[in-house]
C-alpha cells in the first residue's frame, strides 16, 4: 500500500475507552487524592425516600467512600428503570455517574487508534480528511492527538498547524472531548 494515498483520501482515528477516569477527592483516612468506582451503587428506602450513592474506593489504603447520587428523593420521583438499573449496579450506569463528577483525572484512559499508521504528511501531495471520534469524553489535548496520530513531536505538530497543512476546527492547544473532522496534507484546492 503507498504510504502517501489513502482509499478516498478520508481516515478515521479513534479514540478508544480503556477505562474509567479516577475521581479526584481526598481520602479521609490517609489523604490520598485518587479514588476509583468499586463498580457498586447503593440504594437506601426510608419509607418513600431514597438515598442513592456511588461507591469509590481510595487508590492507597482501598477505604470505601459514598458520592451522592440522590438524596431524599421521593420513589416517585425517579425512573423506575432507572432504579432497577441502580440495584444491579448496571455498569453503564457506573459509568455515567462516574464521567458527571466534578474533578477526574483521565490519565490511561484511552487510546488512539488509526487506520493510517504510514500516512506521511510532511510529503503528501492530497489533501486528507479525518474523522477523530471519540469512545468517551475524556478532554484531550489536539497537539497531543495529532502527535499520536502522525508520530510526530509536539514542535513538528505545531509547525504544520502553522504553516497549515494540517487545518483544525480549534486551535491545537484546545482540549477536545467529542467527534471532530480535521484536514491535512496539501493545502492546494481547499476550499
Ligand atoms: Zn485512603
Amino acid at each position: 500500500m503507498s504510504s502517501l494515498r489513502h482509499a478516498e483520501n478520508k481516515s478515521l482515528w479513534a479514540v478508544r475507552e480503556l477505562g474509567l477516569p479516577a475521581i479526584v477527592k481526598t481520602c479521609v483516612s490517609c489523604g490520598h487524592s485518587r479514588h476509583h468506582a468499586t463498580g457498586k451503587i447503593r440504594v437506601n428506602a426510608n419509607g418513600k425516600q431514597l438515598d442513592v450513592w456511588l461507591l469509590i474506593g481510595c487508590e492507597r489504603c482501598d477505604r470505601t467512600s459514598k458520592v451522592p447520587v440522590h438524596e431524599r428523593v421521593h420513589v416517585s420521583a425517579l425512573d423506575h428503570d432507572r432504579l432497577v438499573r441502580f440495584e444491579d449496579n448496571d455498569p453503564a450506569i457506573v459509568r455515567e455517574l462516574v464521567h458527571a463528577q466534578r474533578k477526574l483525572d483521565w490519565t490511561g484512559t484511552w487510546e488512539l487508534e488509526t487506520d493510517l499508521p504510514f500516512y506521511e504528511i510532511e510529503k503528501a501531495t492530497e489533501r486528507l480528511e479525518v474523522l477523530v471520534r471519540f469512545e468517551l469524553p475524556a478532554p484531550i489535548r489536539v497537539e497531543q492527538l495529532l502527535s499520536r496520530g502522525f508520530n510526530l513531536n509536539r514542535p513538528a505538530v505545531k509547525r504544520l498547524v502553522d504553516n497549515g497543512r494540517i487545518s483544525l476546527p480549534m486551535p491545537a492547544d484546545a482540549r477536545a472531548r467529542a467527534d471532530f473532522e480535521f484536514y491535512a496534507g496539501s493545502t492546494y484546492g481547499r476550499s
